[in-house]
């Protein structure tokens, strides 16, 4: 379970990073990253429904109460490229790459 103050610091992290606070994001359910509107919902065919985007699976949808990522987010973040373990360190390169990366 998460501390008070983690939640403080996961909010102001997303704040800063987004513009917009976790917590904010999820009690509107949108996303935090994007603002899409997300469905608090499992649909594997990730149809909208009424505008809101649902979750892939439980796991995505677990996830979102925890970064308050959209599928769509958490797909570009987490989704298809492991970052390379043969480097200590991400080059600029790499990091286009990632972003880069198809996830359909
Ligand atoms: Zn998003």
């Amino acid at each position: 379970m998460k501390t008070p103050e983690m939640e403080d610091a996961l909010d102001a992290m997303a704040k800063a990073m987004f513009g917009r606070g976790r917590r904010d994001s999820m009690g509107n359910s949108i996303c935090v990253s994007c603002g899409t509107k997300v469905s608090l919902i499992i649909d594997p065919s990730l149809q909208l429904i009424e505008g809101a985007l649902p979750f892939r699976d439980a796991l995505s949808l677990k996830e979102y109460g925890i970064s308050g990522l959209c599928m769509k987010c958490q797909d570009g973040v987490f989704g298809c490229a492991e970052p390379d373990d043969d480097d200590d360190f991400d080059t600029d390169a790499d990091l286009l790459w990632e972003r880069d990366q198809d996830c359909d």
